[in-house]
């Protein structure tokens, strides 16, 4: 942890996440830095006590400054689901944002399997903590489901029918 450096200021070092929905509790990553990279990380709102899962290849500092820089812009091409959720009148703005970093991804970044472990570790934590819209600050407009998922889920569906063909004979 670095000495007054405002990102690690906000990152949580306690090792537990506490979903503000279900009130349940996860382990988190404990051994962690600004500049940890390859990560999945949560967005926790002081004030209304919604967050928010995402990932990124970039190191944390520079993910969270990114979201601060929407949040302070006025252009309204730089507007994000979090940005919007942080300017709301009875909001504090970057003061509001507390960080959790839930995982890190061991592969070579760029690689398709960091592609799939960013989107399946992603997607179980989503879950986990509920952070969708409206219960959280995630939108599920873009498919979140890795593609290998959810081509194992078609073969088992395929040997399920097979199956009970089978034992329909
Ligand atoms: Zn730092
Ligand atoms: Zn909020």
């Amino acid at each position: 942890m670095c000495a007054k450096c405002k990102y690690c200021a906000i990152l949580d070092h306690s090792g537990r996440i506490t979903s503000t929905f279900t009130g349940c509790s996860y382990y988190a990553r404990k051994n962690v830095t600004c500049k940890s990279s390859n990560i999945i990380y949560c967005i926790t709102c002081k004030t209304r006590k919604k967050q928010y899962v995402g990932q990124t290849k970039l190191r944390c500092m520079d993910e969270i400054q990114a979201h601060f820089n929407t949040i302070q812009s006025k252009d309204p091409r730089q507007q994000t689901n979090i940005s919007c959720h942080f300017k709301q009148v009875d909001h504090n703005g970057r003061a509001d944002v507390q960080v959790h970093i839930l995982d890190f991804i061991y592969a070579f970044p760029d690689s398709k399997r960091a592609a799939f472990l960013q989107n399946e570790t992603e997607f179980r934590w989503i879950h986990h903590l509920c952070t969708q819209l409206p219960m959280g600050i995630n939108t599920m407009d873009k498919p979140r489901a890795a593609p290998e998922m959810t081509k194992k889920s078609k073969e088992i569906k395929k040997w399920e029918i097979m199956s009970s063909c089978a034992m329909a004979r």
